[in-house]
């Protein structure tokens, strides 16, 4: 029998060339027969739960931290972030926006609608080619570009499309955080997750230089509703439960392209904006005063203080 991993590695290289209805089809096969072989590491992995060394917590000593990111794929997303901020807004949240700079126009006066109302911008990428870290020289030479961005954008987080990473290289982008790891998610095409629902520094050479890493902890939207075909929400809830029993963060990334506003015009890649308002509501009801809401600059933030001391008091 052909090896899990052989046949991601076919799958990817021929994707580009296979139409998207195929690429969905085929995903969700691959899928149905990894998930038995996962059951252990996925959604819930044990343990990813270890407090990192001195951890004193979450800011105001709350249970948990709640982070929400979107990564907005193409127009028909980017055209749909309004509406989902609003919605956010009107329970009491916020949210990042990755936008991928070269792919579609991203608007000007979208992203200052957002930034003016709470939300952050990210940079997700620069093309979405799925050739970023191809090579070293591909990379240097977007790394440049996506730095301009970020200037440009005044925005300090980072996400990279399809979750393809490499930490190392990443230290020549211009951020305070990455999120483009996932504690655990063996159904992404580079499947290694980092095995923590809580961020961590990741070190240069040169040990005052560096940055955070954000992974994400809530299963992705993609993956639940569209490949799985879940109909509930009860994964998330899941997961989310045990993170806020070990003091975690959970982190969700929650793509526009994929919520659907309309029910009746619901088109194949798309879930019920109701199933995300759910999950708002669950954390919202269950676990009302006890979690740090904040955007993923702000853990960005909070976490560098802590792991700079901690990295300070033992040199
Ligand atoms: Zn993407």
């Amino acid at each position: 029998m052909l090896s899990r991993k052989f046949i991601n590695k076919i799958y990817y290289k021929i994707r580009p060339a296979i139409p998207r209805n195929i690429q969905i089809w085929m995903r969700r096969w691959l899928i149905r027969r990894q998930r038995l072989h996962h059951i252990n590491e996925w959604p819930i992995l044990q343990s990813a739960a270890v407090v990192p060394a001195g951890w004193q917590g979450w800011p105001d000593n709350k249970r948990f931290a709640f982070i929400i990111t979107h990564d907005v794929e193409l127009s028909g997303g980017h055209d749909k972030c309004r509406q989902l901020s609003r919605i956010e807004l009107e329970l009491g949240f916020k949210s990042s926006f990755n936008f991928v700079p070269l792919r579609y126009k991203v608007s000007k006066e979208l992203r200052d609608y957002l930034t003016s109302n709470g939300f952050e911008i990210g940079v997700q990428g620069l093309l979405h080619d799925g050739k970023l870290f191809q090579s070293r020289k591909i990379f240097d030479e977007r790394a440049q570009k996506i730095n301009e961005f970020l200037r440009d954008w005044d925005a300090v987080g980072f996400r990279s499309p399809s979750m393809h990473h490499n930490l190392e290289w990443m230290h020549d982008l211009s951020i305070l955080y990455d999120s483009s790891t996932f504690d655990t998610d063996p159904f992404e095409p580079q499947a290694d997750g980092v095995g923590t629902i809580f961020p961590f520094w990741v070190k240069n050479a040169s040990v005052d230089r560096g940055y955070i890493e954000l992974p994400y902890t809530l299963p992705q939207d993609f993956t639940l509703f569209i490949l799985l075909k879940e109909k509930t929400i009860d994964i998330w809830k899941n997961k989310l439960d045990w993170i806020v029993e070990n003091g975690g963060m959970a982190l969700i990334n929650v793509h526009p392209d994929y919520v659907n506003f309309n029910s009746s015009k619901q088109k194949g890649e798309e879930f019920p904006i109701e199933l995300y308002v759910e999950l708002l509501k669950y954390i919202k009801d269950k676990y009302s005063g006890q979690y740090w809401h904040s955007l993923p600059k702000e853990a960005a933030k909070f976490s560098k203080d802590f792991f700079c001391k901690k990295l300070n008091t033992v040199l």
